[in-house]
């Protein structure tokens, strides 16, 4: 005869890798949409830069320039390297899932 506690713990298993698989995806999102923020961040105050100093597309842009209108450099939740890039591109981070438009 099979006892309720025998059904019960496969289920009650089942149901804490459900939480946890949940609770990665939701940790995962969570630095991808920081990461976001970050880069539209970068991407904003490069803006600023190219304006103030009457810049011209491609013209290189370094982290101390931008510092100028930012606390300091934003960086990856997960560890990834971003790429400030030139004027009239956007800023990129090195994990290929961290998209910025
Ligand atoms: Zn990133």
């Amino acid at each position: 005869m099979v006892k309720i506690e025998q059904l019960t713990r496969p289920f009650l298993t089942f149901l804490l890798c459900l939480g946890i698989i949940a609770f990665e995806v939701s940790c995962k999102l969570e630095a991808k949409t920081s990461c976001y923020a970050n880069l539209k961040m970068i991407h904003g105050a490069k803006d600023t830069y190219a304006i103030e100093h009457a810049t011209t597309n491609g013209q290189q842009v370094t982290e101390k320039n931008l510092l100028i209108y930012m606390e300091a450099m934003p960086r990856c939740p997960q560890g990834g390297t971003y790429k400030i890039g030139a004027v009239g591109e956007s800023p990129s981070c090195s994990l290929a899932t961290h998209v910025y438009p």
